[in-house]
């Protein structure tokens, strides 16, 4: 078989024509190794923010998704047909693919301004046009970040939405490969605007990249990774090396359906140890110092948290004893922390969703039928799209049926 690749151009790498035409040069040379390539593009440079602000102040900030959608649209549609003329003029058999086209792939609902994918109407379309295109040799080049909803209107899916196209292509197309193209050498160890001597990483696998793009990092919108399977192989690349084979970092693994939104009870009971201290908040090293012989001693930790006067660490039931004495020996040495008190025979219920990075009062949405079913929860820790609750080891299966059930309801 052929080998397949669909390759993203982000803003950046398009900022000017001598880029745009670099980046046709690089798809122009792996098409004539006979290399299947599918293009996808973002806006050339910052137009999709200068659409975003020439569209509020018209409006006079009264626009409405769909009419911001319909003009945020028109960076991509433009960069589509100027990257698809690029290509040509190298001599590559290029199609610009545009949401008025009949054979446009990407179908959403009509939620504008943050529209999820239709897989199923997607897959089928990717397969009936883009595919024998790919097989007469043309290249298509298709708007990345746009959808289309049922009834033909245009949609986008989110700023830096992109990312996602380029998924969803490679894996209903089969590729064997993605290329995410952008201004980085790759995934780096921090964000090289914000920390010096941050380091290019080889690779990082589909959940850790999408966990840094939850907590803000920039290098790859997190939901592109729910399509990173694992046959699809996947990197990033900077677009200065014009050359897709250009090393960068790799994106290994993949996110199997169903691990978006998911609900885990933990099978072994857990023991919390508390510290108490009027002061603690204040004081640096406090954790350290605590934490430290623990670690140790091979005690695993489960979760941390930390309030105005006290902070609580989580194990296993099996380690509590021995990290109590532990934490003991701190306490009674430290001025600040005053005493320490543990309890035992708790469970812990993980549920995770991209729902709760958007929607609020999820916690109160999640555990109004706890609380009507009057089990206690003993403490909650939330860290973006997934949310840890502790409950008394008796109630865990109720606590979990419970939240179960409203999970499947909340979607
Ligand atoms: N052009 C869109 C944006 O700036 C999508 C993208 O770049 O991925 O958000
Ligand atoms: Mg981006």
């Amino acid at each position: 078989m052929r080998k397949r690749i669909v390759v993203k151009f982000g803003g950046t790498s398009l900022g000017s024509g001598e880029r745009v035409r670099l980046a046709a040069k690089s798809v122009r040379r792996e098409h004539e190794k006979g290399t299947q390539v599918i293009v996808t593009v973002s806006a050339m440079g910052h137009t999709t923010d200068e659409l975003v602000a020439v569209a509020k102040v018209v409006s006079g900030g009264k626009i409405s998704p769909h009419e911001m959608d319909d003009i945020m649209a028109m960076g991509e549609r433009t960069s589509a047909r100027v990257f698809a003329v690029a290509l040509r003029s190298l001599g590559v058999k290029a199609k610009a693919v545009d949401p008025s086209s009949e054979e446009w792939p990407i179908i959403t609902d009509s939620e504008f301004s943050r529209a999820k994918v239709d897989q199923k109407e997607t897959a089928k379309r990717i397969k009936k046009y883009l595919l024998p295109m790919v097989e007469r040799g043309i290249v298509p080049v298709i708007c990345g970040f746009l959808g289309k909803d049922l009834k033909g209107n245009i949609t986008t899916l989110g700023r830096g939405g992109s990312d996602i196209t380029a998924f969803i292509l490679g894996k209903f197309l089969k590729a064997s490969e993605v290329i995410i193209v952008t201004d980085v050498e790759g995934v780096m160890t921090a964000d090289v605007n914000e920390v010096r001597g941050a380091e290019l990483l080889d690779s990082i696998t589909a959940t850790e990249l999408r966990e840094l793009g939850r907590f803000g990092a920039k290098v790859m919108h997190p939901r592109a990774m729910n399509y990173k399977i694992p046959e699809v192989d996947a990197k990033v690349i900077h677009f200065k090396h014009g050359d897709l084979s250009a090393k960068g970092t790799r994106i290994t693994g993949g996110i199997v359906e169903g691990e978006t939104t998911g609900i885990k009870l933990h099978d072994r009971p857990i023991g919390m140890i508390t510290v108490v201290g009027e002061d603690m908040q204040q004081t640096p090293g406090i954790l350290v110092k605590t934490i430290k012989p623990l670690s140790e001693k091979d005690v695993n930790i489960l979760g941390v948290s930390i309030g105005p006067r006290s902070f609580s660490i989580y194990v296993w039931q099996d380690d509590l004893r021995k990290a109590l004495e532990l934490v003991h020996m701190k306490v009674k040495r430290d001025e600040v922390m005053k005493s320490v008190t543990s309890e035992k025979d708790l469970a812990m219920i993980v549920v995770e969703s991209e729902k709760f990075i958007e929607t609020p009062g999820m916690i109160a949405t999640l555990t109004a039928p706890i609380a009507k079913a009057k089990i206690n929860i003993v403490e909650i820790l939330s860290s973006r799209a997934s949310i840890s609750f502790f409950v008394d080891w008796e109630n865990r299966k109720r606590a979990f049926m419970l939240l179960k059930k409203r999970m499947e309801e909340v979607g």
